[in-house]
């Protein structure tokens, strides 16, 4: 079911809306950029839909509205506990892409599907979440959505394609049918991207012994040099899920206080840093390492199926301030797994 609405009846619809749900999607934050005189795109509530940035890529992904940044888990007292609660009045509604919305999916894994218990604290927010695709007719820069199969998806309620002055809004869930009810109808049937510039190549890691391999090689020594470990990769990223868990203290003088989830990273350097001191990934190179193998080779090995981790946003590549693209950093590793696989192809020959 498509219709075709105004950019100002659009703004009614909000407004009902609003009374329902809360509603997030990417904003222009002027001069909040990372480098001087840019601007900062990232997830906040709007009241118009000319606060939606469509024709941009967001600095930070649509995961801080149902994963946010720093998350109360309990209160506690000197002799009690008690479980925080959230705002259970409204939904949410978020506008998001298909890449987005396909590492929603992979988030849900990890939080929901990942052993026998569901992280209640991801769950409570998740389940309050309708999802409005932003439709991608084109790529943009560092995009390698396609080569990581997560250009498409069907797991939305809404899709929209914005257009000069109005919007084509398609209806998949009928509980917002009545909002556009009496609406111009139009055949709206969103498309995906189907090419990207940047192609990337996966590993094909198939046994124990190659990825050994693959855990020695010289090449993640090159990071070494390159690699600040100040975590920006992470921070953008959509799939990333690490935290860290703190207990903040009111005063000095009680022992009252709150304990908070907040996001962490595998590439600071005191990320596996344990009682007494000890590490376990020390190098800058080291930790590039696991990153990668997580986003490419881990989490498929550990929950089967054809997808990864990485969903190809790239948005982690536009903002390393040392300008190490991951899109290259997974088809070199590709090249030296090839390398791998040949040279144990010919040694199993010789042998022979
Ligand atoms: S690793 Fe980079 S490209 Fe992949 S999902 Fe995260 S931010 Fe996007
Ligand atoms: S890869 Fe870039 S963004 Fe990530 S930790 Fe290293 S320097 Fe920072």
């Amino acid at each position: 079911m498509g219709y075709y609405v105004s950019s100002k009846r659009m703004d009614q619809i909000i407004n009902e809306l609003k009374k329902e749900y809360k509603i997030y999607a990417p904003k222009r934050f002027k001069n909040r950029g990372w480098k001087p005189n840019t601007d900062l795109i990232r997830y906040d509530e709007i009241n118009s839909v000319s606060e939606i940035i469509y024709d941009e890529k967001s600095d930070f992904s649509p995961k801080e509205v149902f994963y946010p940044i720093s998350q109360t888990l309990l209160y506690f007292t000197e002799d009690n506990c008690k479980e925080s609660s959230i705002d259970d009045s409204k939904n949410i509604i978020l506008f998001a892409r298909p890449c987005d919305i396909n590492g929603i999916k992979r988030l849900d894994t990890i939080f929901l599907k990942n052993g026998n218990q569901e992280d209640n604290y991801y769950k409570r927010l998740r389940d309050k979440l309708k999802i409005f695709m932003l439709e991608c007719r084109e790529g943009f820069d560092n995009c390698f959505c396609v080569s990581m199969g997560s250009n498409q998806t069907d797991n939305y309620s809404a899709a929209v394609r914005f257009e000069q002055n109005g919007l084509l809004v398609e209806i998949k869930n009928n509980e917002f049918k009545k909002y556009f009810d009496g609406e111009i109808s139009r055949n709206f049937t969103p498309e995906f991207v189907q090419s990207n510039q940047k192609k990337v190549n996966l590993p094909k890691i198939d046994s124990t012994d190659t990825l050994k391999k693959v855990y020695s090689l010289e090449f993640w020594k090159d990071f070494n040099d390159k690699c600040l470990s100040c975590g920006a990769c992470n921070t953008v990223c959509m799939t990333c899920s690490c935290f860290d868990t703190r207990d903040i203290i009111y005063n000095e003088t009680s022992l009252n206080g709150e304990r908070r989830r907040v996001w962490s990273s595998c590439m600071l350097e005191d990320f596996t840093i344990m009682a007494g001191g000890h590490g376990v990934r020390n190098t800058a190179g080291e930790r590039m390492r696991f990153k990668t193998l997580h986003k490419v080779y881990d989490y498929n090995f550990r929950f089967g199926g054809d997808e990864h981790m990485c969903v190809g946003c790239g948005r982690c590549v536009k903002r390393c301030p040392q300008e190490i693209s991951f899109s290259d950093t997974i088809s070199k590793l590709s090249e030296e797994v090839a390398k791998i696989s040949s040279e144990k192809k010919a040694s199993t020959e010789v042998t022979k």
